[in-house]
């Protein structure tokens, strides 16, 4: 228990409370000795004097100084989880708010109608005192941009501020060891690998084997990226190296970074561990925006992006990048003129902000890889003309670059950083070949 926080002392406080009472046992335990002297100081010839003198000093130090409780109220935070149609002021209801000025502010703040939409499931979290007075209030949520945001409204003394911020997370490695008795799903969620990081797993080694085709005494060894922010995780990243044990057999993959925006997975040899689509949806592409859930190395912050952006001019060709069927061609308000096609039962992508159509293309029509789709362009809600490509397994989004599009072979130059990288992701496996169990590890 924190008795601080029952008593409500300041730190300062408590440390002086500490110290009188350090001070007044040092003296009792001084008296014994001084005593004598005090006491014929005082009262000369007295044989009770000493006792006399030693009661009332005592007395006196035991009356320790009164403590003024806090001018402030008390304040803690509390959390809620938003629920399907929830306001900002339904959820400070049931939480028991009642500030009306806060409300006013948040309301007339410059923070955009969008940004103070909540998001189902999301965690609204507030600072209040007991009496329901608002003191702070945050909340995640996705900019313009798809980019994750901190939403937070706080009290500087008399004033209230407001602000949206990408949010400072820190990545570290994540670490699992898990050994087949039953199920590879069912065990790697028992050891607390969250789903996201199991469809990542399950789709790097697709080409090759399925995860519950593993085996009783079949293992898996995996180190992945979780976000963390304000100590909590809050997000997962890449799987950064996997190695899977089927029948006697390793098979290894390290992720490797081709730039800050996309990578690929990449056996211990350097060679491609997925065959993926043909062919981009670009050609000449660049990736001005990958895939998020990770953390952006040069921003610092954590990216939300559910697909990539392709930087291209106008008019540029979107080609379909393997076969499949237009399952929607359509105008949506975000996405602007967009089209989805499905290459296989868990198979889909999208492309959004086309500028047109090709000629011909409807709901339903089979494409072949290399037809066009559409062209570039900047339809729905975008600061500039790009193609958004989301791939999504399962009906979940996943990273197009690690997923579907092909991989890349390696320049020499990147040879000798994957040599490095994978050396050091290698050490991390060995480690957890070597300690059976479930470990978790910070870095
Ligand atoms: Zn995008």
């Amino acid at each position: 228990m924190n008795y601080r926080k029952l008593l409500q002392l300041p730190q300062n406080c408590t440390r002086r409370l500490i110290n009188h009472h350090l001070s007044w046992l040092g003296l009792a335990a001084s008296l014994p000795l001084f005593g004598m002297v005090t006491a014929f100081a005082v009262a000369p010839g007295d044989p009770h004097a000493a006792a006399a003198l030693r009661q009332r000093m005592v007395t006196e130090k035991l009356a320790l100084p009164a403590f003024t409780p806090p001018a402030t109220a008390t304040r803690y935070w509390r959390s809620e989880t938003v629920n399907r149609g929830d306001t900002i002021a339904r959820v400070l209801n049931r939480l028991g708010v009642r500030d009306s000025e806060a409300r006013r502010f948040l309301y007339s703040s410059p923070l955009s109608r969008d940004l103070l939409k909540l998001n189902t499931g999301a965690t609204l979290a507030v600072e209040t005192s007991d009496e329901g007075e608002l003191y702070a209030l945050r909340f995640l949520n996705d900019d313009e941009n798809g980019e994750k945001v901190l939403v937070a409204i706080a009290k500087q003394g008399d004033q209230w501020q407001a602000s949206a911020d990408p949010l400072a997370t820190e990545s570290i490695d994540s670490l699992r060891s898990i050994t087949i008795r039953r199920s590879a799903p069912r065990e790697l969620q028992a050891a607390g690998v969250p789903r996201e990081v199991v469809v990542q797993l399950a789709d790097i080694f697709a080409d090759r084997f399925a995860l519950d085709s593993l085996q009783p005494g079949d293992r898996i060894q995996l180190v992945f990226e979780s976000l963390i922010h304000n100590g909590s995780p809050i997000a997962n990243g890449n799987v950064l190296a996997a190695e899977i044990s089927r029948g006697g057999q390793w098979h290894r993959a390290f992720y490797f970074a081709h730039d800050s925006e996309s990578g690929a997975y990449y056996d211990a040899a350097g060679r491609p561990v997925k065959k993926g689509f043909s062919q981009q949806p670009v050609a000449n592409y660049r990736i001005s925006s990958g895939f998020g859930t990770r953390y952006h190395p040069v921003l610092h912050s954590l990216r939300m992006h559910q697909g990539v952006d392709y930087a291209a001019a106008p008019g540029t060709p979107i080609i379909a990048p393997a076969d499949g069927v237009i399952s929607a061609a359509e105008t949506q308000n975000g996405y602007g003129k967009v089209i989805t096609l499905r290459h296989n039962a868990r198979l889909s992508t999208l492309y959004a902000h086309m500028q047109r159509f090709a000629p011909g293309v409807k709901t339903g029509k089979p494409v072949r890889a290399g037809d066009v789709l559409g062209y570039v362009g900047s339809s729905g809600r975008v600061t500039g003309p790009h193609l958004h490509f989301e791939v999504k397994l399962n009906g979940q989004a996943v990273d197009p670059a690690t997923a579907a599009l092909p991989a890349p072979g390696l320049t020499d130059a990147q040879r000798v950083a994957f040599a490095q990288l994978s050396r050091q992701l290698s050490d991390k496996l060995a480690l957890l070949r070597d300690t059976p169990g479930m470990i978790a590890q910070l870095d």
